[in-house]
This record gives C-alpha cells, structure tokens and sequence, in this order.
C-alpha cells in the first residue's frame, strides 16, 4: 500500500455513544474504512457525544474496542494533549461550535424559536414524524418580531426549502448533528464521508451550511442501511444486531463485507484485504 501520507484523503467514522456499536454501525464503519484505505487516505475516529443527555461515557471505550476488535483501526488525530488516542469528542469541542455560530447568526440565516416538541408535534405532519422521526417545522418563529428571550428553546436556520432546522437547543446548550458535523468535517478536512443511506435527508442541510460558512462540499457516499427481514433498520435496541466478542468476531467481519459486496465496487474491498488477512492470522 502507497504511504498515506502522499494521500489528501480523509474520511471519518463518528458514533454517537448512545450504545455499543451494532450490525448496522459497523457496516457503516467498514465502509468508511475500506472506502478511503483504498484511496490510501487517513480515517479519523470522532466520538459526537454532542448531545449531553443522550451521550454516556461508558460506551466510549466499548466503541473503540469493538472497532479494534473487527481491525478497523483509525488514525491518530494530533489532539495538543496527545492524552486522546488520537480521537476527537465533540463535547469539549463548545467554543469552536460557538465560533462558527456566531458567523452564522451575522448572516440572518438563524432565528430563535421558542416552540417545544410538545407543540410542534400537536402542528407538525405527525406521518412524516413517524415514518422519519423528524418533525417537520411548520415555521411558526421564523419571521417573529421579538420575544422573551427566557423562554426561547432553539437557535434555528432558516433553509432554503422551509425545512428550519435546529443549530442549537439552549436549553441544554447542545449544537445539533446537522451543525456540528458540517464544522468538523471542515476542521478535519474531510474529502469523503460513506454513512447509512437513512442520512441522505440531511445533505441539503449540511450543504446550506457548507455554503455560508465558504466551505467545500465534501463527496458523499451512502451505504444502504442494514435492516432485519421485515425491511426495518436495525437499531441499537434490536437484540439480534448486537455485536459479540471472541469467535464471534470474524462471522461479523464477514457478514459486514458480505453486506458490502453487494452495494460496493469489489476493488474497495479487494485493495485492502491484505489488511485482513493479518488481522485473521
Ligand atoms: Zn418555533
């Protein structure tokens, strides 16, 4: 394999850590892998534990283990502290979110919504809400005069086709996936990222983003989800894609490619196999 380092490639695998990764995230994580090692390009790890109420630092480590476990081993990301294994956590990334924020917000392209999801649901398309579990937000703020800045709930974007989404919830002080990604991927010069096809929705959002804040669009691959023989997508909570350990491990190795195969150019996985190979010896 060429060295990286001659390589502008870089990708990125970013769980949130809301559980232990599943089927489904490591067909994703494999195909980030094998995506941007066959680009001989770097893959960054970065843990979006964004969401404070969500996130659990327990599962951070078993994460990472499951990872090395399956021989999807990341690059090190040059953290100052060097204490980081090389990885980034969105949680104590606050100020730089802030920064791009506060830009944003120069622009007019946010407004502050004082809705909670009680009251969107009660208005929003509750059949898009079920299918997606997205809330459409029927832009009940968007052109509001003033308010009682107490009882705002939300930072908003005002998008192109109507669909405002959240940058960020003041009442815990999280920034949204849509925001934070768009600005890490940025800082971590990120020329491709592969993640499920359940994600597409969000392209429009990130490259309004991506747009504003004069930043490149980098290319997008979507992988279709894993899902179970009903056609659901398989979640965290489904007991049948739980991740094992021991002599489980090289039947998931396997049933991730075999996943792949069928949706991936074969040279991906044919360029890096050698990888695997030592990984199996
Ligand atoms: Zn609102």
């Amino acid at each position: 394999m060429d060295n990286p380092a001659n390589s502008n490639a870089c990708g990125r695998f970013a769980p949130s850590p809301t559980g232990p990764l599943h089927l489904g995230s490591l067909v994703t994580a494999m195909a980030s892998y094998l995506d941007i090692k066959s680009d001989n390009g770097r893959l960054w790890l970065r843990i979006e534990d964004s969401d404070s109420q969500r996130s659990k630092a327990n599962f951070i480590g078993l994460i990472k283990q499951q990872l090395i476990d399956h021989g999807i081993i990341w690059d090190t990301w040059p953290n100052p502290d060097n204490k980081k294994e090389g990885v980034i956590y969105q949680s104590e990334r606050r100020r730089i979110y802030s920064y791009f924020m506060h830009f944003l917000i120069s622009t007019e392209r946010t407004f502050l919504c004082s809705c909670t999801r009680k009251s969107l649901l009660k208005q929003g398309d509750l059949t898009e809400y079920l299918k997606s579990g997205e809330i459409k937000y029927p832009q009940i703020c968007r052109n509001r005069k003033s308010g009682n800045l107490s009882h705002e709930k939300a930072l908003r974007f005002k998008s192109t086709d109507g669909d405002d989404f959240v940058i960020r919830r003041l009442t815990t002080g999280d920034f949204s996936y849509a925001f934070t990604v768009v600005v890490d991927d940025y800082l971590q010069g990120v020329t491709k990222i592969v993640r499920g096809d359940d994600l597409k929705f969000t392209i429009n959002r990130n490259r309004q983003i991506q747009a504003i804040l004069g930043f490149p669009f980098p290319k997008i691959l979507h992988v279709p989800v894993v899902r179970d023989s009903n056609g659901k997508k398989l979640s965290k909570a489904d007991k049948h894609s739980k991740l094992r350990g021991g002599e489980f491990i090289k039947k998931q190795i396997i049933e991730s490619w075999t996943h792949l195969r069928e949706n991936m150019p074969v040279s991906w996985i044919e360029k890096v196999t050698p990888t695997y190979e030592t990984f199996f010896n």
